[in-house]
């Protein structure tokens, strides 16, 4: 945990104010817990009269941990344990809810299924965040694979309905970009001109750095263990969000067993990629794409990237390579470290 601790801190290398710059009501910077992973806000100017920043940044802690009781898989009562555990029948659920299964539902009809938020009965199979993870015999993967399929879930109006009683939808491959959205909004809508947040990697930028100048977000050398960086790009209100092959994974035999599924085969995605980063404006759309991206491959993931306006990516393969999509040198400005 403090590794895990240590290298999320470090993916994001800001500066806001100097250090020479005092902490005052107007800026502060707390760390938590929430959503299974590591979340740490920094606010470095707001503008509300009734509220210190380390206020605003508790408010917006609880509206996490709000959207995880409503969009978690494991916690009892939240909108998906009720749509996994209601046996085929309809369920009724909040609007948020409905709009991040819609988004995933999007990011399945653009990749073929490579992102598909029924993968749930592998990743509980799997058991990443487990204590003690092995590789699942082959005919129990095999046989859950038929219950991989993203068409099973149905939206009308407020309801969702899984057609196969069996599946399960799982929203970690995107919820977290959608809560990173929603609270910059509710910073934003306080009085919050200058402040990061980042939710266990998933990075949102709101406003720029108090002297006018944009972020600087690190993005993370997935073949580090020390969470230095390959290089930062330098971004206003925008997202930065990586899926990686080094965030959870166990070895077994010598081999690395990582956390994105291939739902066709249901074993760890097998591309040569360690890492997909996405610049965006709306983080829901980054952590979508990060994972559609990763499963997708090099060739097929940039060709996505490509054909979507006012998104950028970076994909990092194990050799250490880089490459950037048609927007970088122009849009977005990525900087080597110094
Ligand atoms: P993280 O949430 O760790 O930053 P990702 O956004 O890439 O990383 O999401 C990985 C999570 O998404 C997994 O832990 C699992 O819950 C889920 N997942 C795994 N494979 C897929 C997939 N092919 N499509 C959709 N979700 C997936
Ligand atoms: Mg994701």
């Amino acid at each position: 945990m403090k590794k895990l601790f240590f290298i999320l801190l470090s993916c994001i290398m800001v500066s806001g104010c100097s250090s020479a710059e005092k902490s005052d009501d107007k800026s502060g910077d707390k760390t938590d817990f929430i959503l299974n992973t590591v979340c740490q806000i920094k606010i470095y100017n707001e503008d509300n009269s009734e509220k210190t920043a380390d206020e605003l940044i508790d408010e917006a802690f609880d509206l996490c941990r709000e959207y995880e009781n409503t969009l978690s898989r494991t916690i009892e009562g939240s909108d998906v344990y009720k749509i996994n555990h209601a046996g085929g029948a309809s369920v009724e659920v909040s609007d948020s809810t409905i709009e991040v299964i819609s988004k995933a539902e999007y990011f399945s009809s653009i990749s073929d299924g490579a992102f598909d938020i029924t993968i749930a009965p592998l990743s509980i199979l799997w058991d990443f965040q487990g204590e003690n993870p092995t590789v699942p015999p082959d005919d129990e993967i095999k046989n859950l694979l038929n219950d991989v399929d993203y068409t099973a879930v149905k939206i009308d109006g407020n309801t969702v309905t899984l057609t196969n009683p069996e599946a399960e939808i799982d929203l970690g491959g995107i919820a977290k970009g959608y809560i990173a959205d929603k609270t910059a909004e509710y910073l934003s809508a306080n009085g919050v001109t200058s402040a990061t947040i980042n939710l266990g990697g998933n990075v949102f930028a709101l406003g720029s750095k108090t002297d006018g100048t944009d972020f600087n977000i690190g993005i993370q050398d997935p073949a580090s263990t020390d969470g230095s960086i390959i290089g930062y790009v330098s971004v206003s209100n925008k997202s930065l969000v990586t899926s990686g092959s080094y965030e959870r994974y166990f070895i077994q035999d010598g081999k690395k067993y990582h956390h994105i599924l291939d739902p066709k085969t249901g074993y760890p995605v097998e591309n040569g990629l360690t890492a997909v980063s996405i610049i965006s404006d709306k983080s829901v759309d980054g952590d979508g794409l990060s994972t559609t991206c990763f499963v997708l491959g090099l060739d097929k993931g940039m060709e996505l990237i490509n054909s979507i306006d006012g998104v950028e990516a970076v994909f990092i393969d194990e050799n250490e390579q880089y490459y950037f999509s048609d927007g970088f040198g122009k849009d977005i400005i990525f900087n080597y470290p110094e």
